[in-house]
């Protein structure tokens, strides 16, 4: 498998449109047509991960955090990131990062935790926006089912439970073409009326492409009629940190505990007034930003990382808030991101081995 087919594979899964605009997500360090040999997939890439690479004889790192996300003046040893670059681009290893995009999956970094915490009917706790639009397509009334199946095959009108998902309403069209126009119904020069239905759909906006090009293929005229609309709508599909709720409410303390529990924590910080705990968010690593989502949806309690005193402070009163440690938080989702390029890698004939790094990749110790 090339790094391009890889990547093709894995953005189908994890959309890079999904990631924060400020994120550095792809491919970082490598060149597209390299052939992969085995994968290493770590949560940072630290030079132990990188000398636990060259051993395991993979020239492909899979990271969370990119290792390239501010700008280098030089790549020289004399920073870390520096070292690591000259190192891997000596190696010649390749770097691919999924950041945002991978936090904003409903297999990724949230739905994992809140599935180690024992969170039943989870969902994405702040759905990303301006990622729907509609698509519009005039088609003569003979040949709407063509085109439908065409359109919902390139991946229209399918969210969640439900697919193939289309409004149809008939009406008159009209055209008329030119000398040199060839029209699939009545005569060049001449005002025709057709007999036509307006379908509609609705599409994340990174398939749009593949949509229109199927439909353009299935449709019978000549130039075909179609609308593609911006939604404001929110996509329920994709976003960041998640919320569901515990089969049965806990006191602060034994939930606290369930925390430290499945977490493998020693201790952690909370603010809050003692409650009963039923719904509860999370949002693996910084979430601070979504804090304010949870307690609008009802959250008795918000599992996060990297907490500020005064955001503790101010969310006192509101729910019981959890820093669990900005590592702990994020590193559970390793083994689902393996199993997702293991997919991948069988789907590609890949014979290369897919490992998950034996580092703790986390800077911060608790003495
Ligand atoms: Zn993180």
């Amino acid at each position: 498998m090339k790094i391009r087919e890889f990547q093709k594979e894995f953005e189908e899964i994890a959309p890079p449109t999904i990631a924060w605009s400020g994120d550095n997500i792809g491919l970082l360090i490598g060149r597209p047509e390299n052939r992969i040999t085995n994968i290493l997939i770590a949560l940072d890439l630290t030079m132990d991960v990188a000398l636990e690479a060259k051993r395991k004889k993979a020239n492909c790192i899979v990271t969370h955090h990119p290792l390239l996300f501010h700008p280098l003046k030089n790549i020289t040893p004399s920073t870390r990131t520096g070292e690591l670059v000259l190192f891997l681009t000596e190696g010649k290893m390749n770097v691919y990062a999924a950041h945002t995009n991978l936090d904003s999956v409903q297999w990724g970094v949230n739905f994992v935790l809140a599935e180690k915490l024992g969170l039943c009917d989870v969902k994405i706790l702040s759905p990303i926006k301006n990622s729907l639009v509609s698509i519009i397509v005039f088609v003569p009334s003979g040949h709407v089912e063509q085109v439908a199946d065409a359109m919902h095959n390139a991946g229209a009108g399918a969210f969640s439970k439900y697919d193939q998902c289309s409004f149809r309403a008939e009406g008159t069209g009209t055209f008329r073409g030119n000398d040199t126009s060839k029209p699939f119904i009545g005569k060049a020069g001449t005002l025709e009326r057709v007999q036509e239905v307006r379908l509609e759909t609705t599409a994340e906006q990174w398939k749009v492409g593949g949509i229109i090009a199927a439909m353009l293929k299935a449709h019978p005229y000549e130039e075909a009629a179609y609308d593609i609309i911006p939604l404001l709508n929110k996509n329920s599909e994709y976003g960041l940190g998640a919320i569901g709720t515990l089969p049965k409410p806990l006191s602060q303390k034994d939930f606290l505990g369930r925390i430290k529990k499945q977490l493998g924590l020693k201790t952690l910080k909370f603010s809050g007034k003692e409650s009963s705990i039923r719904t509860v968010a999370v949002c693996g690593g910084s979430g601070s930003e979504f804090i304010s989502d949870a307690v609008a949806q009802g959250a008795d309690a918000m599992v996060t990382a990297d907490l500020k005193y005064h955001t503790f402070q101010e969310f006192e009163s509101h729910l019981l808030l959890v820093d669990a440690g900005h590592y702990e938080t994020e590193h559970l989702v390793l083994p689902a991101l393996a199993k997702k390029i293991q997919q991948i890698a069988k789907r590609k004939n890949h014979s290369g081995k897919i490992f998950i790094t034996q580092q703790s990749t986390n800077p911060v110790h608790i003495f």
